[in-house]
């Protein structure tokens, strides 16, 4: 309709400091009302080849920048997002479907604190230094910026996650392209247009966007891009390292999770439900780190699940913008598809759906009868082999399961492919170091979640990963180190 047509925002990519409009777009929806809103620019090789040699260009100046010169530029970034806080936090729940309460509160504030992160520890690197007496020696390291750094980021938090790729990235001296996920461009747009005012060179940051097959893939092809991080799926991650083999490119690759929840019987379940309800369901169960499995030791077995379900009961699903909601909309009707498909199967293989999708009725508002809800859904009475606790669902959808013994609920626990996060739940402190020792896990927390010291590394084992992310390990990711010997 023509009132529609009028209302759509329509993006361009940002290349060499200057907005550029691109041949052909892509729809974009809003996910609480099912509406086209916004149009995408289907970038290709062409627009990624402009981005690429813009950032190059660049990169002499802006590498040869002083560091603290790099993080007072930084710090004036987060300091004009955290300006505009509210329009990237409204933008973010419009375009994502999440609630504006989880991007006010987690996702604009992490973006902002990750330029002011980097931009304090990129200060503080020191390099490191070996004497050899005996040969008349010294030795030492000295660390550079790579050049043009590929990063590619999901569409389940979008600004803090593209933002956890830039800040250190550009802070070490690179320069970058960069391409959002096509369904969640809005905020690096807006991002865009704070670049200049911040005082980030032209070319420093170069945003094209577009799809992963077109964009994406010709970005990860590009000879003069030598290093690529990527966050999202696992399926991607091969491709991208597939095609990017030939080239030898360095990669950081942040993939899914299928996160154990570890309960023993003697957890504060006070502290323990309402966490592990959040941590099953915060963002619509789309964050790479949200309990999908949760082992509950038989004695408190029966009320741990009365008393989980009873919590997930609570939280309201509707509205994005309405601040009570709980639960807002998810990213597309195919994801919702395919997250509703797993309960369905489920339930064909004989589990027990206890509360949510089929069981309950979900009531929307008249003006998001199309968006792409769910309820928070607790299945039970389900098999360790089942595809719904083996594979990744990625949405408002949680199992428990019943153990007996420490021994036995670590081989379930390790027995998936993937090896992200893991919680454990105990009052014994012993206990929870020997379990968290022996988790396949790249992190894990205790008798808590989401408690994130970015000084530490971040990243997952065995399909949920390569490499590590956070001060020290992006910086190493980041630049690229020198043995220097000195005879004298
Ligand atoms: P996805 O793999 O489909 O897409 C991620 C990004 O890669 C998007 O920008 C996409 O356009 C791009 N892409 C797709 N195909 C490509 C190709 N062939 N070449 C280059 N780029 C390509 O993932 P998604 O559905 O956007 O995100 C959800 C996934 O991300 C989940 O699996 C989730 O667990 C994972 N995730 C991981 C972390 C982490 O830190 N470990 C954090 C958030 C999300």
């Amino acid at each position: 309709t023509m009132a529609h047509s009028k209302a759509l925002l329509v993006l361009e990519n940002f290349i060499g400091g200057k907005f550029v409009p691109c041949s052909s777009y892509i729809d974009s929806y809003n996910p609480s009302t099912g509406d086209v809103y916004c149009k995408v620019p289907d970038s290709g090789k062409e627009e990624v080849e402009a981005a690429v040699k813009a950032a190059k260009d660049a990169f002499p100046i802006w590498s040869s920048k002083s560091p603290l010169e790099r993080s007072q530029i930084l710090n004036k970034l987060a300091d004009l997002i955290e300006h505009d806080l509210e329009a990237f936090a409204q933008a973010e729940s419009k375009d994502q479907g999440k609630t504006i309460t989880f991007a006010r509160t987690v996702d604009i504030p992490r973006a902002v604190h990750n330029f002011r992160f980097f931009a304090s520890s990129i200060l503080h690197h020191v390099t490191e230094c070996t004497e050899m007496p005996s040969m008349g020696c010294m030795h030492y390291t000295s660390r550079a910026p790579v050049g043009v750094a590929g990063l590619i980021s999901p569409w389940n938090l979008p600004l803090y996650l593209l933002t956890w790729k830039i800040a250190p990235a550009i802070a070490c001296g690179n320069t970058v392209v960069a391409k959002p996920s096509e369904m969640t461009s809005v905020t690096a747009w807006m991002m865009c247009k704070l670049l200049e005012k911040a005082g980030v060179p032209p070319g420093v940051v170069n945003i094209v966007f577009g799809t992963g097959a077109k964009a994406g893939e010709a970005l990860v092809c590009h000879p003069d891009v030598p290093l690529i991080s990527f966050t999202g799926s696992t399926l991607t991650a091969q491709r991208i390292t597939e095609k990017s083999a030939p080239h030898c490119k360095r990669l950081s690759l942040e993939l899914g999770g299928k996160n154990p929840a570890i309960i023993f019987d003697d957890a504060d379940l006070s502290q323990c439900i309402p966490t592990t309800v959040r941590s099953s369901f915060a963002n619509q169960g789309e964050i790479c780190l949200c309990t999908s499995r949760i082992f509950v030791q038989r004695g408190i077995y029966n009320e741990f699940l009365k008393r989980f379900v009873a919590e997930a009961k609570k939280w309201k699903t509707g509205n994005p913008s309405d601040p009570t909601v709980n639960i807002g909309a998810l990213i597309s009707k195919e994801h919702l598809q395919k997250v509703r498909n797993y309960v369905k199967k489920a339930q064909a293989e004989g589990a027990r759906i206890l509360c949510g999708e089929g069981v309950d009725p979900l009531a929307l508002p008249p003006g998001n009868q199309k968006g792409y809800f769910m309820l928070p859904t607790v299945i039970t009475e389900v098999k360790d082999e089942s595809c719904c606790m083996q594979e990744e669902i990625f949405g408002p959808v949680t199992c428990v399961v019943a153990f007996d013994t420490e021994e036995e609920v670590i081989k379930r626990a390790n027995g998936v492919k993937y090896g992200l996060a893991a919680t454990v739940w105990s009052g014994n402190v012993g206990r929870v170091h020997r379990v968290a020792h022996r988790l396949q896990s790249g992190l894990v927390w205790t008798n808590c979640w989401l408690v994130r010291d970015l000084n530490l590394p971040f990243g997952g084992m065995k399909a949920s990963g390569i490499g590590r992310e956070g001060a020290k390990d992006s910086y190493e990711f980041f630049t690229e180190v020198k043995t220097i010997t000195i005879k004298h």
